[in-house]
């Protein structure tokens, strides 16, 4: 229960059954009420009447908490109208339970906790008026319509007490809610902070692809599952051709410029579930999860057919530029270094043949 508008399946849990306990506890209250309020001498037909509306109140507002009707509110749980409502029926039970009615006021005084899951502070002061006011007015009508059974000095005193519990109970409540806000804002930041950190961690700064940990990381899971017999994968190393030219003809700008344009159509020419990342400097690593050498080789025709179309303006001049690529399918009996480092040689053949190309290892 929070005061924004959308609940949580775990809020609107925690409110139904914050309900149920109170319709539980209004049901044995009531049959004691009924009891009291005869012992008192009360006509059945004023204590069936009130008993029956007590309870029926807390019912609907339970209903109105399960059927989901009270979603559209500010305070889903109506834990406002459940403290409202109860200290209503409460003030109206004082009087019919005659010299009884002083039973009333420790419950009416621990309705209020309800509050501390759903309700702010001033809520709280607006409530703890709200029960003075009613249990007053109760407590004024029973000293002048009996005063034989309720003196009025006793329900002063009753009163006086109530204006020193009541307020209490409040700021308590209060401040117990404050902490409960403060404590959910920080769990929030706290995982806000740790999606930031995550990204942080395995992400390149310049081309936000992944980085060599992560790829690092990756690559591990992805051999524990072909040692299991996992569907075909290939590796690839791709290092863009002639970059230190580009950085030394237009900048380091516009080389970074460059690997930037080189990741979006990396991204665009894969598939999702391909991982490409920034092996470091202008070499990058791609693992295809799922694909045979073929479907791997015809993977890379495709990026290079993008790249080829991919134009970087540096001042007046647009730039182009290729690549070379070393691929290779997993192996049995491959480890992380041994598909690496065939990938390697594989590339570092392309570069020897003449670059623009993939050779496949
Ligand atoms: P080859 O075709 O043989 O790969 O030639 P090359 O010029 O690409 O190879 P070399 O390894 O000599 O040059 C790589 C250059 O990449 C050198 C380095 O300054 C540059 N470089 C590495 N990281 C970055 C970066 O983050 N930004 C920029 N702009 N340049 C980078
Ligand atoms: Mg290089
Ligand atoms: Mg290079």
């Amino acid at each position: 229960m929070t005061d924004a508008a959308a609940s949580t399946p775990d809020d609107r849990r925690a409110a139904i059954a914050q309900s149920a306990v109170v319709v539980a506890a209004s049901a044995v209250c009531q049959l004691v009420f009924l009891w009291v309020g005869r012992q008192a001498g009360t006509p059945w037909p004023w204590l069936l009447a009130a008993a029956g509306a007590a309870f029926g109140g807390l019912v609907l507002l339970h209903l109105l908490i399960r059927s989901g009707w009270s979603e559209r509110l500010e305070d889903p749980s109506l834990s406002q109208a459940h403290i409202q409502y109860g200290t209503l029926s409460m003030a109206i039970a004082y009087p019919l339970m005659g010299v009884y009615g002083s039973l009333v006021l420790p419950l009416a005084v621990a309705l209020l906790t309800f509050g501390v899951f759903a309700l702010r502070g001033r809520q709280f002061t607006g409530l703890a008026l709200w029960a003075l006011g009613v249990l007053g007015t109760g407590m004024a009508v029973a000293v002048l319509g009996w005063p034989r059974q309720v003196p009025g000095d006793l329900a002063l005193g009753q009163f006086m007490a109530l204006c020193i519990a009541m307020p209490s109970i409040a700021w308590f409540a209060a401040r117990i809610s404050v902490l409960r806000h403060r404590l959910e804002q920080q769990r929030s930041e706290l995982s806000e902070a740790l999606v930031r950190i995550e990204h942080l961690a395995t992400r390149d700064a310049l081309t936000g692809l992944a980085n060599r940990r992560h790829a690092e990381a990756v690559l591990d899971q992805t051999l524990r599952r072909q040692r299991r017999g996992g569907r075909p994968a290939a590796l690839a190393l791709v290092d863009l051709d002639h970059f230190k030219r580009v950085n030394d003809r237009h900048g380091h700008a516009v080389g970074d410029a460059v690997l930037v344009a080189f990741a979006r159509a990396a991204e665009s020419a894969l598939r999702d579930t391909d991982l490409v990342a920034r092996w470091g400097g202008e070499e990058f690593l791609l693992l295809l999860e799922g694909s045979d050498p073929l479907a791997a080789e015809s993977a890379l025709a495709r990026l290079r057919a993008t790249v080829a179309e991919l134009a970087v303006s540096a001042g007046d001049e647009i730039l182009r530029f290729t690549f070379s690529a070393g691929l290779t399918p997993w192996q049995a009996g491959d480890t992380a270094a041994r598909w690496l480092d065939r990938a390697d040689r594989a590339l570092y053949e392309a570069k020897a043949a003449g670059r623009d190309r993939t050779v496949l290892a």
